[in-house]
């Protein structure tokens, strides 16, 4: 098999070997269901209760405030519909923005079909939140706010410290979908001054299908799944213990390794950005060049279509995107990128490349070299 170049660390991770082997045991022997008060069940409680101690240390959060959740797109679900139910005698306006993930915009669809009015705020051309017009956009009954950390198509890192300090000053509660931040910068919840934040297993090399939910203690927000008394109530169901295991090493080794694993992939980003921008003209960097994930390289080429651009670099060994949702197939052009003001000309040739700690200065240079030759081949058959 041809060697697979993998730069699409956005989309998912790689399970880490680690990760993987403390696992293990939690799929074969020690199966005991953690609600049982035999030896083997009341094993994986304390390995539940301890991968929830370390996913809170990862976001300086205390232990009883994290909830494990099938995945991010859960947690972001659990956290605005909870706040709509709980608090919907207090009013029914939730402000977001025009760039979220899909699980926070169409969780807001779904509650606008049910009588709730939602503020979509607008983003300036590198993807940053209009601060003003999301405080002239507060009313009386303004119950939640969800704005994302980082966004996960152009890596632009939200300015959530301020939007918070105009959440408390009114009272409202805040939201931040950290999915692509975690585990990717540090993250403070106190001094974000977040009410709630949704993290995702497999963007931190942990498994797919497992997700966690910060809630500030006192925080009222509605179950999201009705049963048994698992998660404190909030969230039935019989836990998936052994990639709760896997989030918390995932967690504990994200935590671990914070400092150096920024600093190797702002290197490599850096160093793919500057080397294209010298070898290929009419090209443009989508999202903040300052404030943005680490890995995160986002790059519009002209006259190149996206969709043929990841065809040809797949024939190549070299997985990519195009950073929309629908890039499969559709050729919708993807809404962050539109809310950025970016014309039609530009959005079609969008390629998002998201670096991890795989990936080998000899990797990259492959990827530089891929990317010249194809978008050449591309321009000269239009
Ligand atoms: C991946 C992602 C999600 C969804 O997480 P899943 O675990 O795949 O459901 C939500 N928000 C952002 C920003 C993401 O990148």
């Amino acid at each position: 098999m041809e060697k697979i170049r993998y730069f699409d660390n956005a989309a998912t991770t790689k399970i880490n070997d680690e990760v993987f082997r403390t696992m293990l045991p939690y799929l074969t022997i020690q199966y005991g269901n953690p609600s049982s008060i035999y030896s083997i069940g009341r094993e994986a409680k304390r390995e539940i209760e301890n991968a929830r101690k370390k996913v809170a240390q990862l976001i300086n959060a205390r232990t009883n405030e994290i909830y494990f959740t099938g995945c991010g797109s859960e947690s972001d679900n659990m956290a605005i519909k909870g706040v709509a139910y709980t608090n919907k005698d207090k009013g029914n306006h939730i402000i977001t923005s025009k760039i979220e993930h899909p699980a926070v915009l169409n969780s807001c669809k779904f509650l606008e079909k049910q009588g709730f009015k939602i503020s979509y705020i607008n983003v300036d051309e590198n993807g940053v939140i209009n601060l003003q017009e999301l405080a002239n956009s507060i009313n009386e009954s303004t119950i939640l706010i969800s704005i994302m950390l980082a966004n996960n198509e152009i890596g632009t890192i939200q300015p959530i410290e301020k939007i918070s300090k105009i959440a408390k000053d009114k009272g409202i509660l805040l939201h931040t979908d950290a999915v692509q931040a975690c585990g990717n910068i540090p993250i403070d919840v106190s001094k974000l001054g977040v009410d709630m934040l949704s993290l995702s297993g497999h963007k931190l090399h942990a498994p797919k299908g497992i997700g966690a939910l910060y809630i500030k203690s006192g925080t009222e927000i509605e179950k999201f799944m009705d049963g048994g008394h698992q998660e404190k109530d909030k969230r039935a169901g019989t836990e998936n213990v052994a990639s709760i295991v896997g989030l918390g090493k995932a967690c504990e080794i994200a935590n671990k390794n914070m400092t150096e694993h920024v600093k190797y992939l702002e290197e490599i980003r850096n160093y793919f950005i500057q080397k294209i921008e010298e070898r290929i003209p009419q090209i443009k960097l989508n999202g903040d060049r300052e404030n943005r994930l680490p890995g995160n390289a986002n790059v519009s080429f002209k006259d190149v279509d996206g969709g043929e651009l990841l065809l040809k670099l797949d024939s190549k060994g070299i997985c990519a995107s195009t950073g929309s949702a629908c890039s499969s197939g559709s050729s919708a052009p993807s809404h962050v990128l539109v809310a950025t003001g970016l014309s039609d000309e530009w959005t079609k040739g969008a390629l998002r490349i998201t670096f991890g700690e795989d990936n080998e200065k000899e990797d990259v240079d492959y990827l530089i070299d891929s990317l010249v030759e194809i978008v050449e081949q591309i321009r000269k058959n239009k």
